[in-house]
């Protein structure tokens, strides 16, 4: 399995971007990509964006993507192991591995979230979990189920606590780290909906702090569905307090 990264720089330049064209409004593949690969790839990513669009109600990015038929491609433009990239609030740049649209929905995530939130300051404000947990819910990823997670996780028992996934991203078991994000974000979604994901986004976006308007929005909604477990987390693994 392999994930995405997230770089929260301001943008590159897009002069450093060589060897790709423009195959349509803002979709650039490199050159060795062949015309039937690019006409599928551009089917994928309408479909990509319909998800995140149906998820947030519209699309108010309006990003750059930059597509790889060839791992060289990925590598030279700042790609490692992951299978795409999205650059702050604007730019994603997609693996040979990436071009399928669950791939493209998780970082058309980041960067919808990002831009909403509106600035670099106010986005460095989202948690890795959150921000993580958010791009895996929305891109419909079919790797992370409840099942495999409860086993993964002793039902929710040997879960991370939520500040360390973070440094746990890309490392070991990715149902631990992004499973348990997912997890936490689905079922504060559950209660939360679609507004109490907009009142996060303004709080945050005015400079409230994140974790109060997490914790805020999902107990006004009248929270019935309880999350991880935390008394058997506590019980059992010192690692999944919090
Ligand atoms: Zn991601």
């Amino acid at each position: 399995m392999s994930g995405c990264s997230t770089v929260r720089s301001t943008k590159l330049l897009v002069s450093s971007w060589f060897g790709f064209s423009e195959i349509s409004e803002g979709v650039y593949a490199d050159d060795q990509m062949s015309p039937g690969q690019q006409r599928e790839f551009l089917k994928t990513l309408s479909l990509s964006k319909e998800r995140v669009s149906a998820f947030f109600g519209s699309i108010e990015a309006s990003s750059k993507v930059f597509a790889c038929s060839t791992e060289e491609c990925f590598v030279s433009h700042g790609g490692v192991t992951a299978k795409g990239k999205a650059y702050g609030d604007s730019m994603l740049l997609l693996s040979p591995r990436g071009l399928d649209v669950t791939t493209a929905a998780h970082e058309l995530t980041h960067i919808e979230l990002h831009n909403r939130v509106g600035t670099f300051r106010s986005w460095r404000e989202i948690p890795d979990w959150f921000d993580e947990g958010l791009a895996v819910l929305v891109s419909e990823d079919s790797r992370y189920t409840e099942d495999a997670w409860s086993k993964t996780t002793d039902n929710g028992c040997n879960a991370p606590k939520l500040e360390n996934i973070g440094e746990m991203l890309g490392k070991g078991d990715w149902l631990l780290s992004y499973g348990t994000a997912r997890r936490e974000v689905g079922e504060w979604y559950l209660r939360a909906g679609r507004a109490g994901l907009e009142h996060l986004i303004a709080e945050v976006k005015n400079g409230g702090d994140f974790n109060s308007a997490f914790n805020s929005i999902a107990s006004t909604e009248g929270a019935s569905n309880p999350t991880l477990k935390r008394d058997c987390a506590k019980a059992r693994s010192p690692l999944a307090s919090r």
